[in-house]
């Protein structure tokens, strides 16, 4: 599907080639995005780290946490690497490797610190969507492997790093929620849930990338926008989707609706933001 796209995009509009061009290279950003406002930087897990590199001006840097490559961003102050600290990351000191551009290359040490998130037990009805049947596994795994592919994609540049609020409603702080479901553990909670009634519209919260847009098991309907650089966000439960993947977004354009698709217990929207390939707190992108 990404693949496709890519050639959809070549095909179609000179400057999607541009982008789709540029996420065959995997060299970081090169122009200045001295317009961009930092997220908040939080070291815990599921935070994010922002890391100075120590050169200014000539080629930029390149940088992997757990050998995933990060954004690296160009500021006033010379290269930043934003690195996503995944949920899973265990409290103490880590080491983002860093590549310069005469060839050498360094580690910088950063730490990070325990943060205790709360449990939430959730009960689902459809008793399938909890302990799925055979059928069921077939097209989960499928699944998985799709949205894998899509959390890999990146383009080389930075269209947005500051996030406005994707749909009118009522936002919870259930990112890292240790959730369990019919009192079996799952997976803690990769995103913001907002509460708002079935065909509320949704808004891309910066200029971006439609990575992917498709039905899954668990998500419903759902869309990955690319941001550069690796910095996604992802959309799930919805009711209706308005994009194409290989189209570009501006920040504002409608790019579905509210609604309550996959395994969910209402109309919400369920929103991650992701870094390196892997889920951070959306709160830390909010320009508000
Ligand atoms: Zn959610």
């Amino acid at each position: 599907m990404i693949r496709s796209m890519r050639c959809i995009a070549i095909v179609r509009v000179t400057f999607l080639a541009v982008v789709a061009l540029a996420a065959c290279n995997s060299a970081v950003a090169d122009q200045s995005d001295n317009s961009f406002r930092l997220p908040t930087i939080q070291q815990t897990p599921g935070g994010v780290a922002i890391i100075e590199l120590g050169e200014q001006g000539g080629a930029a840097p390149t940088a992997t946490f757990n050998d995933i490559p990060v954004a690296v961003i160009n500021t006033n102050q010379g290269y930043r690497a934003l690195v996503g600290i995944p949920l899973s990351t265990k409290p103490g000191t880590h080491d983002l490797k860093i590549s310069y551009s005469d060839g050498s290359n360094t580690n910088k040490s950063f730490g990070v610190i325990k943060k205790d998130y709360p449990e939430s037990h959730i009960t689902i009805k459809n008793k399938r969507q909890v302990n799925p049947n055979e059928t069921d596994m077939v097209r989960i795994r499928k699944d998985r492997t799709a949205i894998a592919n899509a959390k890999r994609y990146r383009h080389k540049n930075i269209l947005g790093l500051q996030f406005d609020l994707p749909t009118e409603g009522i936002k919870s702080s259930s990112f890292g929620s240790r959730r369990f479901f019919n009192k079996q553990p799952r997976n803690p909670h990769g995103g913001m849930d907002i509460a708002a009634p079935e065909g509320t519209p949704i808004y891309a919260p910066a200029d971006g990338y439609v990575i992917e847009a498709d039905d899954y098991f668990f998500s419903g309907n759902c869309v990955f926008l690319g941001h550069g650089q690796g910095l996604q966000t992802f959309y799930a439960h919805m009711s209706k989707i308005d994009v194409t993947p290989g189209e570009m977004v501006v920040r504002g354009q409608k790019i579905g609706e509210v609604g309550a698709t996959g395994r969910v217990t209402g109309a919400h929207l369920h929103w991650s933001v992701g870094l390196n390939r892997t889920w951070v707190d959306p709160e830390l992108f909010l320009s508000e």
